[in-house]
């Protein structure tokens, strides 16, 4: 079928299969990608309007019990320094994303058991407590009460990314994981009564448009609420340090067919994006993104939470102008000076 027409059936809210979802990522020009990202950006103008979301990052342990291959988190991955934050450290590290004025904290770790239901609960309702803040978590799949106890505490929403919506890449990716377990814990999640956050990596060795189809096609049947898309990066000493990195932009092209499909969500120009290219937010955000989120983890950890090699650390100021840059507008909640 046409380029364009394919478009105006979304535009229309006509569900598209997965050949045509295939074939919008698989632009066969300028103009027809052009077409694309627009239309990705006039659907975020329309859905959330251009207020750019901040949120404050903390990635307080780097131990990893599982090994999936692309990340330099994994457990075989000797050559990491590990860390772990006190309690204490987090808190004080939540009220300086408290004072610059921001609404959400995310908490972010490897799957590190070290932090048990109680640790993370206590922390939860301290930060409740005190500051107010909305919490997302991002802590690897954990026990079905857990979900539940941690929602109960106060937690709003869980990011468990299902990486690759083909049973096939998420298998090879992931030596310690089940596809369709992955799948099941997305649903609990949403069952305890949190937000789910899901995501892809765009460019994992062997993926195909297809592939990325298949993966919208998840966002949007699983109902998810914010979806992180960012290009696959390769990390030291992991078995995929040699693999090429995902592509600028068909990186773009799936967050905008993304906007599109899933209409009022949050997606973030994420951090992947930032890495991969200087522009690479900015472009996000032009092409369907909403949201930022800054690296607030403290410096002394900071370098050791290295997912993959040469990490952008998104800082404020750094988020301000990919934002100024794009036309659009920050929060009117941050405090700034
Ligand atoms: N351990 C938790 C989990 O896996 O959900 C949370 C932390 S994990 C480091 C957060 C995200 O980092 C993963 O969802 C994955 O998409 C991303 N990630 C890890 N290694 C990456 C790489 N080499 N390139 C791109 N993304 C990567
Ligand atoms: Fe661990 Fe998450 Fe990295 Fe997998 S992606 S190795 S679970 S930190």
């Amino acid at each position: 079928a046409d380029y364009r027409e394919l478009l105006q059936r979304l535009e229309r809210e006509e569900p598209l299969s997965q050949e045509e979802l295939a074939r919008l990522l698989a632009v066969q020009d300028e103009a027809e990608e052009q077409a694309l990202l627009t239309a990705g950006d006039l659907v975020r103008q329309e859905c959330v309007g251009d207020m750019v979301d901040i949120r404050g990052a903390i990635e307080f342990s780097n131990y990893c019990r599982k090994n999936c291959y692309y990340c330099g988190l994994r457990r075989d991955n000797t050559v990491l320094p590990r860390y772990r934050m006190s309690e204490e450290e987090i808190l004080a590290t939540v009220d300086e994303i408290y004072r610059l004025g921001l609404r959400t904290v995310i908490l972010q770790s490897g799957e590190d058991p070290y932090y048990t239901t109680e640790k993370i609960l206590r922390l939860i309702r301290t930060i409740k407590e005190r500051y107010g803040l909305r919490i997302t978590l991002s802590l690897g799949e954990r026990r079905a009460e857990e979900y539940r106890l941690l929602r109960e505490a106060g937690a709003n929403n869980y990011l468990l990314k299902l990486e690759s919506g083909s049973p096939y890449l998420f298998a090879a990716a992931h030596p310690d994981d089940d596809y369709g377990e992955r799948r099941r814990h997305l649903q609990l999640i949403k069952q305890a009564g949190l937000l789910s956050g899901s995501g892809n990596i765009v460019g994992l060795p062997g993926q195909t448009v297809m592939d990325l189809a298949a993966d919208i096609l998840h966002f949007k049947d699983d109902g998810i609420h914010m979806i992180g898309i960012g290009p696959f990066l390769p990390a030291a000493n992991t078995p995929w340090a040699d693999q090429p990195p995902g592509d600028l932009h068909l990186c773009l092209r799936v967050v905008a067919l993304t906007r599109i499909v899933c209409q009022n969500v949050f997606l973030p120009a994420t951090t992947a994006m930032a890495t991969l290219h200087p522009r690479g937010q900015e472009l996000a955000l032009r092409a369907g993104a909403n949201t930022i989120m800054l690296i607030m983890t403290p410096p002394q950890y900071r370098g050791n939470y290295q997912i993959y090699s040469n990490k952008n650390p998104v800082n404020l100021n750094y988020a301000l102008e990919q934002i100024a840059r794009a036309g659009r507008r920050p929060p009117r909640y941050l405090r700034q000076g």
